[in-house]
């Protein structure tokens, strides 16, 4: 990660055929496009790459959640349950559809544990969002497979993990329907902009006209006006420019992840000398997208002083307790119900009832985790001198 670093002559020709012909827009000005459709053909594409039937493109990966959470039909009244490990995006969307985020443990896969997903279903429960955080698999069959007992769709959150695959299936197929970003970070990048992929074509069909107005999309006389709706929608549309660098960041996908998994790989076997190192567990170490490299340390303490070690050889890791984007502890403004709607929603609803209310220490199997774990992310191209000095730094780490 991330697919800017080799941003390119591909995506530059891509991006041409749109600029010659003048059409910025996905859908309509049929001569004008001289049969260029660029989003069209990356969902295609896409979808083809992940193996399954059908994508749909939109603005962001947070974007991605809201119409796949609409599509299912989720909204207030309803709870949906996430990890307590991912990015704010993943509950943001939640909370913007209306219903309520419930949060699980994360287990030894840094991921949505199955077992206390199985507490925390209720009757009141319409979707689960297992997140395939930092670019490797949740346990994603056991979930399905609890989520089947119980009737509940699973939306995979595959934001990281583009790519990614247990035994040769792509994240993001396990679930009813799975969910990509291309931000500035993702693996491959389409400067904004996310995707849906589903192989359940009426599914599409609604996420399709919802991302759009309303629109049917049904070919008629009266052209784009003139189409007909089912419900409200709202406008997600992916641009053409950005459809265009989708399909040569696709292209580049496999190439990249083989890169990172080499650089991974030379990582973690320097990172073995210190004493009492942990890996992260992988579902699928072959179906690892590898952007991100994950050890864990026998303690807190022993944590915090091998990050020293290692910040003062200039490879100093992330410690995702620290950062405050990405771990329900630190997501202060969840915690405390800070929202810009004078009513307080979605905190609280319009009569003043506080809907939900979160304790900070509901998790602490996660915060124990996370406390002792160090994260690297893996950059596509990384020279030869800076692998050395990280390993250098891994290995006078191994001392403390
Ligand atoms: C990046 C990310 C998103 C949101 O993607 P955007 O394109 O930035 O809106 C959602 N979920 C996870 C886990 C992410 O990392």
């Amino acid at each position: 990660m991330p697919g800017y670093e080799i941003f390119g002559a591909e995506e530059k020709k891509e991006i041409m055929d749109v600029l010659d012909t003048g059409v910025l827009f996905r859908y309509e000005f049929g001569a004008q496009r001289q049969g260029v459709y660029k989003v069209l053909e990356f969902e295609k594409q896409f979808a083809a790459y992940c193996g399954t039937s059908y994508g749909q493109a939109v603005t962001s990966g947070t974007a991605a959640l809201k119409v796949a959470l609409a599509a299912l039909g989720v909204g207030p009244g309803d709870e949906v349950i996430t990890q307590g490990f991912t990015f704010v995006a993943t509950w943001e969307a939640i909370l913007d559809i209306g219903a309520i985020p419930v949060f699980t443990e994360i287990d030894a896969t840094l991921n949505m544990d199955p077992v206390d997903l199985e507490k925390k279903i209720t009757a009141r429960t319409r979707c689960i969002i297992p997140v395939h955080m930092l670019g490797a698999q949740a346990r994603i069959q056991e979930i399905v497979a609890i989520a089947g007992r119980h009737g509940i769709p699973v939306l995979e959150d595959t934001a990281q993990a583009a790519g990614a695959r247990i035994n040769g299936q792509h994240l993001g197929t396990f679930g009813d329907c799975g969910t990509f970003s291309f931000d500035a970070v993702k693996t491959m990048t389409t400067g904004e902009g996310g995707m849906i992929i589903t192989a359940d074509e009426k599914l599409w069909r609604t996420m399709s006209e919802y991302h759009d107005h309303g629109h049917d999309h049904v070919v008629n006389p009266g052209t784009r006006g003139g189409e007909g709706r089912r419900f409200i929608g709202f406008n997600y549309r992916m641009m053409e420019l950005q459809g265009a660098i989708g399909l040569a960041q696709l292209a580049k996908l496999d190439s990249m992840i083989v890169a990172q998994k080499k650089t991974k790989a030379a990582l973690k076997e320097a990172a073995s000398a210190i004493p009492g190192v942990q890996f992260r567990e992988l579902v699928d170490e072959a179906g690892d997208s590898a952007t991100f490299f994950c050890f864990l340390l026998e303690s807190r303490d022993h944590c915090q002083r091998v990050n020293k070690v290692l910040g003062e050889n200039k490879a100093g890791a992330i410690n995702f307790g620290e950062n405050t984007w990405h771990f329900y502890p630190r997501w202060e403004h969840l915690l405390a119900g800070a929202t810009v709607a004078r009513s307080g929603w979605p905190f609280f609803e319009p009569g003043g009832k506080r809907r939900v209310v979160y304790d900070p220490q509901s998790l602490p199997v996660s915060a124990a985790l996370i406390s002792r774990t160090l994260v690297y992310p893996i950059p596509v191209k990384m020279s030869e001198e800076r692998l050395a000095e990280m390993r250098a730094a891994l290995h006078q780490a191994a001392k403390a």
